[in-house]
Formats: structure tokens, C-alpha cells, sequence
């Protein structure tokens, strides 16, 4: 399968191979298709985002005990209604975006509303991904839900290669019906038309992945498994602040977090191939985060899509200290520039947003805001930011 990480492309950086990546483009200089989107809608300031990551409904047929998305139940979660989705598509498109990642819940429970959007959307922002745990990948359904894909327009993209996610971690679909998906992909598209990725998530106690599982059955099934056309993320469960429900998650050995902010990728730095960045988060409420990381923390929630418009959000982010700081200083370890190695060195935790988190705190603590947690609280005027040794815009 072909590992992640291998083709990582970032903005003024080296060229683009198209066609590579697990977040492919079709262009050999997608950046400049992407700057003049937002040139053309008047949009500035350090944080853009290439794609917003969006739940399209809460709704899950399956109750994954560590849920990164808080789903619901199929009879109480919720799904965008119609008015919702065309003042999406209207926000996004007056925002010059690039690209949309649909997630959930799971968006096939709720696949009117998702290939009303697929179709709505057409013309006006890509669908670059769509994650799903591949319910629907039974031996009637499979070939009719691509059928219906394709007539939406899921495939009509012309800077990304849409890519189909699916994940395999807690949940309970049949690994045949994994199985399916993945022959129907590569035996019935290229390439060039649509990529497919498997998301292996793990308990970090044993970190067994079941990817080796699906591998067994599909070979059982086709013969032979079509290693070059499959993308694989292999992860462990996170902690997830938004989840007041979460299973515990015993993840052995902490790092430090600056280990953690010295190993950190730059965030913000237009990026595709291996990570779409930056990519914000929209849950189903409307709240808009700036990454979508399955455990961003609470204070990089930056407005509501519902309420204010997407111009407005994106002001904000880019008036938050804390998101100028890192952009500045290619990633977390930017943050250095306030809270020095002496204190990071002394605090421990198991990821990079997880160490994203402990940063705002201390960010906040060392430049005299410290206001309470929760959303809109890293809105630190620049003017008011006490700065060691470094640039900060
Ligand atoms: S299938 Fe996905 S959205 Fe549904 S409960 Fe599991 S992790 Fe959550
Ligand atoms: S480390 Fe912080 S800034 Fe970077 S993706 Fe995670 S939450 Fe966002």
C-alpha cells in the first residue's frame, strides 16, 4: 500500500508532481490556481485555508467507543438541512476556497443531503474527500452509490483528485464490504479519476491494526491486492477535548512537548501530497475551527458558519496571536518565541495538537490574557504581545 508521507508539496517549496500523494492534484502548479481563487475574492492575511473539513451530518449507523466526531445515533444526531448546505456553498465560494472534505457521522446515512451537496457544490468549490465506513459496500449497493457519485459529480474536480476515505478502525462494517469498495475503485477508475484510502485508526494499548485483517479478505475475495492504488494512514486513537464521552485512552509514554513542537510540520504553509494545509474544521453546529485535527483544542474555534459569514471567521483568525505566531514560525516551534524550552521541556503529552493545546495555555499566561477557556479566547491583539527574539506577522 502506499505509505503516507512520501509526497509532501508545500507552497514555493520545490515543484509539484501531479498525480502523486494521497491528496493528489491534477496540476503540476495548483498553488497558483489557489492563490488567484483568493486573490480573486479579496481574501488576505496568513491563514488561508485550502479546504474545510465539514461534517455533513452527526449521524452514525455505528457507535465507535472512541469517536473522533461525537457521532450520534442515527434517530438523534442531525444533518445540515438544505438551507444550510447552500449557505455553505455560498460562504465557500465568497471565499474564493478551494476545496471541501466531507465527513461525519457517516455521510451515506445521510446520502440525500450528500449528494444533493456533491451536486449543489459543482463548479463552485471540489470535493476533494469524502470519509465514509463503507456501510454501504454491499454487494447490491456498491456499484449503485458510485453510479450515483458519479452523476452527482463527485468526480468533476479539476485541482484535486477526489479522493474516497475510508476508515476501519472501531467500526463494525464487514471487512468484505471494504473489500468491495477498494476492487470497485481500482478496477473500475484510475488514478487520474479518483484515489482510495484506507484509515487504519488503533487502540494505543496494543496498536493492532486491522488493515492486515482487510488484507486477508480481500485477497480471499479478488486474489491479489491492488497495493498501488491504496492509500494507507496507519494512527492510534487520540484524546479529544470536544468528547465529554470519550473511552479513556491510554496512550503509553508521553513526549515532551518540545520534542513534539520541534518534529512539528508548518500548520498553516499551503500545502498538499501527503496533508491538505491548511484545512479547517466545520462540525455540524456551524462552529468553525482552524485545523481540522481530530483533537484540535477548544480555543482554536474561530466563529459559527450559521451565524457570521466565512469572511469574517477568517479576519479572526488571522487577528489571533497565537495562529500568526506559529504561522510565522513554521509550525509550533514558533511558539518559542514566547514560552521558552524551559517550560515546554517540562511538559509532556501524546500529540502535537495535544502539545498545541498546552501552548495556548502558556501562550496566553505569558502574554497577560489569560481569559477562560473555550471558544474566541485566543483573540490576542499583535500590538498588546510581548515578543522574544523573533518576528511575529
Ligand atoms: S463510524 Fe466513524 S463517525 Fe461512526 S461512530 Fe465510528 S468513528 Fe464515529
Ligand atoms: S498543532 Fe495546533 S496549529 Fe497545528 S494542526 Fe494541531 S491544533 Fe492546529
Amino acid at each position: 500500500m502506499i505509505k503516507e508521507g512520501a509526497h509532501t508539496y508545500i507552497d514555493g517549496q520545490g515543484t509539484v508532481v501531479p498525480y502523486t500523494g494521497k491528496y493528489a492534484v491534477k496540476l503540476e502548479d495548483p498553488f497558483s490556481v489557489i492563490r488567484g481563487r483568493w486573490e480573486a475574492a479579496g481574501i488576505t492575511g496568513a491563514y488561508r485555508p485550502l479546504r474545510v473539513e465539514f461534517e455533513l451530518t452527526d449521524r452514525c449507523n455505528d457507535t465507535c467507543a472512541s469517536c473522533g466526531m461525537g457521532a450520534k445515533p442515527v434517530s438523534e444526531g442531525v444533518t445540515l438541512s438544505d438551507a444550510q448546505v447552500d449557505r455553505l456553498i455560498e460562504q465557500f465560494a465568497d471565499v474564493g476556497l478551494s476545496s471541501v472534505a466531507i465527513t461525519g457521522g457517516e455521510p451515506f446515512v445521510s446520502s440525500r443531503a450528500l449528494y444533493r451537496f456533491i451536486g449543489q457544490a459543482r463548479g463552485t468549490v471540489e470535493i476533494g474527500k469524502l470519509t465514509t465506513n463503507g456501510i454501504w459496500g454491499t454487494e447490491k449497493g456498491t456499484r449503485t452509490v458510485f453510479e450515483r457519485l458519479v452523476a452527482a459529480g463527485f468526480l468533476d474536480t479539476r485541482i484535486f483528485v477526489p479522493l474516497l476515505m475510508v476508515s476501519i478502525g472501531e467500526q463494525t462494517t464487514p471487512l468484505d464490504r471494504i473489500a468491495r469498495i477498494i476492487h470497485h475503485v481500482a478496477t473500475e477508475f484510475t488514478d487520474r479519476d479518483l484515489n482510495i484510502a484506507v484509515s487504519s485508526l488503533a487502540d494505543p494499548a496494543d496498536r493492532k491494526h486491522r488493515i492486515y485483517e482487510l488484507l486477508a479478505v480481500y485477497e480471499e475475495m479478488y486474489g491479489e491486492f491492488p497495493h498501488d492504488r491504496v492509500h494507507s494512514t496507519m494512527r492510534v486513537y487520540l484524546e479529544n477535548e470536544r468528547l465529554e464521552n470519550q473511552a479513556p485512552i491510554n496512550r503509553p509514554g508521553n513526549t515532551t512537548v518540545s520534542r513534539w513542537m520541534d518534529s512539528c510540520y508548518d500548520c498553516f504553509a499551503p500545502t498538499v501530497g501527503t496533508y491538505v494545509l491548511p484545512c479547517a474544521l466545520m462540525k455540524v453546529s456551524g462552529d468553525l475551527y482552524s485545523c481540522a485535527a481530530f483533537n484540535v483544542p477548544e480555543k482554536l474555534g474561530f466563529g459559527n458558519l450559521f451565524r457570521e459569514s466565512f469572511r469574517d471567521i477568517l479576519e479572526r483568525v488571522n487577528s489571533s496571536a497565537y495562529v500568526r505566531t506559529v504561522r510565522a514560525g513554521g509550525g509550533l516551534k514558533g511558539v518559542r518565541q514566547v514560552v521558552p524550552q524551559s517550560v515546554t521541556d517540562q511538559m509532556t503529552c501524546g500529540s502535537f495538537c495535544g502539545s498545541c493545546k498546552l501552548l495556548i495555555d502558556k501562550f496566553e499566561a505569558a502574554t497577560g490574557q489569560q481569559e477562560p477557556g473555550g471558544r474566541l479566547a485566543t483573540f490576542i491583539p499583535l500590538q498588546g504581545l510581548a515578543v522574544r527574539g523573533g518576528k511575529t506577522a
